[in-house]
C-alpha cells in the first residue's frame, strides 16, 4: 500500500520470531513498524510515537494485554487490532468489549494482517465523518444499499421492507462495516447503557434480516456471523 505519509504501526510483541514476521512484513508494505516487546514500555511508546495503528499481542511477560487496551481507551480511539493465540470467543469478546477494533488469532498470513490493518485505518479516517454519513451518505456492498437518510435498504435496486429496529442493526453495522461488533456493543448502542444483555433479541432480528436482503440466508454475503462474538457486515464503500 503506497502512502505519501507512512502510516506508523506500533507492534506490541514479545515473541522474537512473530516480531521479525511482523516487522518484515509491515515495512514491505509500505508501513513504518515500530515494536516494544512490554506492556509498561507499550504504553509509553503509544504516548511519545502517536502510532496510526497499534498490533497487541495479549500474552505479554508483564501484563496482560487487556490491560493494555483498557489503559489506551482511557485516553485515546487510536486503532487497536489484537493479534493473539487464544481463540476463544470470550477472549475475542472480552478485547472487543474492551475497546480493541479487531482479532486476529495466531497463526495468521500476511494478507490477512494487512487487509485488516488498511481496514482499521480506513475507519480512523472515517470515524469523525460517520455523523456526517449518517444524515446525508449511503453505503454499498455487492446489491445492498443502505441509504441513511432516507432509512431505506435496497437489494438489486428493490426496496426491502425492513422494520424500524432491522433497519438500525443494518445501519449501525454498515457505519461499522469490516469490523466486528459484540452482541454487547450492538445491545448497548441500539437500546442504551441499560439493555437486556440476552443475545436473543439480536439473533431474532437478523434472522429475520437475513431472509429479507440475503439470496441464501443460510449463506450470509452480507452481514456474517462471529460465532459467539457478534455480527460483521462485508466491506464495500461509503458515499457522500
Ligand atoms: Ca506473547
Amino acid at each position: 500500500m503506497p502512502n505519501t505519509i507512512r502510516s506508523k504501526i506500533l507492534i506490541i510483541e514479545d515473541d522474537p520470531g512473530i516480531r521479525t514476521f511482523l516487522r518484515t512484513t509491515l515495512a514491505s508494505a509500505g508501513y513504518d513498524p515500530i515494536m516494544v516487546s512490554n506492556g509498561a514500555s507499550a504504553l509509553d511508546m503509544v504516548a511519545s510515537h502517536c502510532p496510526d495503528c497499534v498490533l497487541l499481542d495479549l500474552g505479554l511477560p508483564d501484563m496482560d494485554g487487556n490491560e493494555i487496551i483498557r489503559s489506551m481507551r482511557g485516553w485515546t480511539r487510536t486503532p487497536i487490532i489484537v493479534i493473539s493465540a487464544r481463540s476463544m470467543e470470550e477472549d475475542k469478546a472480552q478485547a472487543l468489549d474492551l475497546g480493541a477494533d479487531d482479532y486476529i488469532t495466531k497463526p495468521f498470513g500476511a494478507i490477512e494482517l494487512l487487509a485488516r490493518i488498511r481496514t482499521a485505518l480506513r475507519h480512523t479516517r472515517t470515524t469523525a465523518e460517520n455523523g456526517e454519513i449518517a444524515l446525508t451518505g449511503s453505503y454499498h456492498v455487492g446489491d445492498l444499499t443502505i441509504d441513511y437518510r432516507r432509512h431505506r435498504v435496497c437489494v438489486a435496486g428493490q426496496d426491502v421492507h425492513l422494520t424500524p429496529n432491522e433497519f438500525r442493526i443494518v445501519a449501525l453495522l454498515g457505519m461499522h462495516a469490516g469490523r466486528v461488533l459484540t452482541y454487547r456493543t450492538m445491545l448497548r448502542e441500539l437500546w442504551g447503557p441499560s439493555a437486556n444483555s440476552d443475545n436473543k433479541i439480536l439473533r431474532v432480528h437478523m434472522a429475520s434480516i437475513r431472509r429479507k436482503i440475503e439470496p441464501t440466508p443460510s449463506e450470509p454475503r452480507y452481514i456474517f456471523t462471529e460465532v459467539g462474538v457478534g455480527y460483521r457486515m462485508a466491506e464495500g464503500e461509503e458515499k457522500y
